[in-house]
């Protein structure tokens, strides 16, 4: 009986709640926040939640002296009035009664207090009591059921009658008679200030205006628009309409034609605000939020193992706030993870989040198109189109970050694509962007024309100081984070790589990027344009394949790195024909092998980058396949793709390690992958600085 009657109560209460949420009410707590009126506007200090309890405490009301608010608060399945002190800080209950007491409001006597009362019977009328909670006996005996009021004088109070519609009525305390003064009003009525009139929330179908009643004329006029998602509003002494928008104060001064904003608040508890009520003198405002749910933003993430970027922890949890990795550390051993949300992640494998050290979003798989077919055929929009879907696709793959080397013809639509994932426009991992790269004129492709059609090209052509300077300075201003340049090509007589640029040529592309904080990533396969571009000052060196010992050692001495792309030459000899597993292995795919080898054997640092474009985007996992494959240990080959590569790229302080602090990029995935390094596709949950983006 007690429940039913509760609920029926709230339901009529927040109207706007489905069902199934009235099943428990929604947690709420009021603020309070001193007030202050300056010449640019309002300012709002720091604010004290006065009802830190999980439940429901809302409608604050202020006293008239200011000195204290009185509230409701529903416990033990019905509600009570309580009054809190802003000078002592505590906190009494006023009305101690089976039934439900709502609304508190100070009467126009300053004596008593008139609620909405919910009998035990389920009737609402307004009820007067004294200060210190007496019941003295119902407002009006005939009015109800009644859902919220507001004083326009000793004898005159105007009433939210619940009804279909909701009706705005003014009521006489001396006769106890009412009349409608509008039809479908929403909940907030209040006495204006410094006049006699009512502003009132008239519904209509798209939300609602806030009106103005003159009681003696019965007329009304518009005041202001609702804002967005809230109906409730308060009046400063001043005569300024304030109200709230998400975790945002807004007000209205009348002259604005929009409402403006006061202050966003940062308070968990004020990020969805409802009510608000300003103090009597305008120097305290009490503010209502929705209670954040128990251990909002925190996560504590409870696989098999965690794999730091550097070694395999067993028995490791990793606890996420907000964006960040608060903890991670032995299970037991975590604190703060109280109230977080828990995911179990039995028998998986937790990684920070994949780095992909070589990829082309703007491509897609050779067998599919060629790459002439891509950069002369295909629209700008046709790419960036199936762009879109490469970069979920790598995401859900558990790589959130990726070095983008080249839209290959497509300008510097990879510079759009980052923005849009940074924007939360589309699901995509953090790119590094290089924008068109840099070639030698003459030495790229598409190539086999006639030399009168002038044929676009994949990349952007210059050679001399001057020009190189130009287009590294462009691409730079266009948006590129890296510089790439082709340091050979195949422009051979045969058709065989062979050098491009001169050492003075890519000495110049890398002081002009470094000068601006960028380093220089290049395209090399033969060993005279690995060492130039090693002489120059380059970071990386993509492909190496034909690294000798003594290129490598070079390597190795300067701390440039080899992204190897295995899987690139493993895909295009099977486009060719090669029959893997079936046929021998042919010998470019030998010699990479033993090029891999040589390097390995030397040091050089070794970053994780498939070129992945050439096959297709969400199989970066081949890379790492074949890294182990080709002789690298499993552990190795899973730090080249987080730590290492994120020492490379320059995002150690960011990504690329389990360690507090960092961005909360992570994938789990089933199984062991330092075990079997293939289990990195089992992908089963990916998080990006801290959002879930994929579950399995
Ligand atoms: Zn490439």
């Amino acid at each position: 009986m007690t429940i039913s009657r509760y609920l029926l109560c709230l339901a009529a209460a927040l109207p706007e709640l489905p069902p199934a949420a009235a099943q428990s009410p929604p947690g709420t707590d009021i603020f309070i926040a001193p007030l202050e009126r300056r010449p640019a506007g309002l300012a709002v200090g720091a604010p004290l939640n006065i009802t830190g309890r999980a439940g429901y405490d809302n409608q604050p009301g202020w006293s008239p002296d200011g000195r204290s608010v009185y509230y409701t608060s529903a416990r033990e399945g019905q509600t009570d009035i309580f009054r809190y002190d802003i000078g002592t800080g505590r906190t009494a209950a006023v009305t101690r009664t089976p039934e439900s007491e709502y609304s508190p409001t100070v009467m126009p006597d300053g004596g008593h207090l008139s609620v909405i009362r919910v009998e035990l019977d389920s009737t609402q009328r307004l009820w007067q009591f004294t200060l210190e909670g007496a019941p003295v006996g119902p407002v009006l005996e005939a009015v109800k059921p009644v859902g919220y009021h507001a004083w326009l004088g000793p004898d005159t109070v105007f009433l939210f009658v619940l009804g279909n519609p909701a009706t705005l009525q003014r009521a006489r305390v001396a006769t106890g008679q009412s009349e409608i003064m509008a039809r479908n009003i929403g909940r907030s009525i209040l006495r204006m200030p410094g006049r006699d009139a009512i502003s009132y929330v008239q519904r209509d179908s798209t939300g609602g205006t806030i009106r103005e009643l003159d009681p003696r004329t019965g007329q009304s006029r518009e005041l202001a628009p609702l804002p967005a998602g809230n109906e409730f509003l308060a009046w400063t002494p001043e005569g300024e309409l304030l109200s709230a928008s998400g975790n945002t104060l807004l007000r209205w001064n009348g002259r604005a034609s929009a409402w403006e904003e006061v202050l966003r608040f940062s308070e968990p508890g004020l990020q969805r605000i409802s009510r608000i009520a300003v103090s009597p003198a305008g120097d305290r405002i009490a503010l209502v939020g929705d209670e954040p749910a128990p251990g909002d933003g925190t996560v504590l993430l409870l696989p098999d193992r965690v794999f730091d970027g550097i070694e395999m922890h067993p028995g490791w949890a990793v606890l996420v706030r907000g964006d960040r990795i608060a903890a991670a550390g032995p299970a037991a051993t975590i604190e703060g993870a109280a109230g977080a949300r828990r995911i179990a992640l039995s028998g998986m494998t937790l990684l920070p989040g994949l780095i992909e050290g070589h990829s082309h979003l703007l491509l897609h798989p050779y067998n599919e198109a060629s790459w002439n077919d891509q950069v002369l055929r295909e629209s700008l929009a046709l790419r960036v189109a199936r762009a879109v879907n490469h970069a979920r696709l790598t995401l859900e793959a558990g790589f959130t970050t990726v070095r983008d080397l080249g839209t290959e013809g497509a300008a510097e639509a990879d510079v759009g694509i980052k923005q849009a994932i940074a924007q939360g426009i589309i699901p995509g991992p953090r790119m590094l962007v290089t924008t068109r790269a840099i070639v030698a004129t003459g030495s790229y492709g598409p190539r086999g024309f006639d030399p009168r059609w002038e044929v676009p090209q994949g990349a952007e052509e210059a050679s001399g100081l001057e020009e190189l300077t130009r287009v590294t300075r462009r691409q730079i201003a266009a948006g590129a984070d890296w510089i790439k340049v082709y340091a050979d090509y195949r422009w051979g007589p045969g058709g065989e790589a062979r050098p491009t640029f001169s050492v003075d040529e890519l000495t110049r592309i890398v002081e002009t990027a470094r000068s601006s904080g960028r380093p220089v990533v290049a395209h090399a396969a033969t060993a005279e344009g690995m060492r130039r571009a090693i002489l120059a000052g380059v970071e990386t060196i993509e492909h190496g394949d034909g690294g000798t010992p003594e290129v490598f050692r070079l390597m190795a001495e300067r701390g440039v790195a080899l992204c190897p792309t295995l899987s690139a030459g493993d895909a295009v000899r099977q486009y060719a024909g090669w029959r893997k597993g079936t046929d021998p292995e042919p010998a470019a795919i030998v010699e990479k092998r033993a090029s891999f080898g040589r390097a390995l054997a030397a040091g050089v640092p070794i970053c994780m980058g498939g070129d992945v474009g050439v096959y297709p985007h969400g199989d970066n996992a081949r890379e790492l396949e074949l890294m182990v494959n080709y002789g690298m240990k499993p552990l190795d080959a899973l730090r080249s793709a987080t730590a290492v590569n994120a020492r490379l790229f320059h995002l150690e302080e960011q990504v690329g390690a389990i360690r507090p602090g960092m961005l909360a990029d992570l994938v789990a995935v089933a199984g062991d992958p330092s075990v079997r390094i293939g289990d990195l596709r089992h992908v089963k949950l990916v998080m990006k600085g801290g959002a879930l983006v994929a579950q399995r």
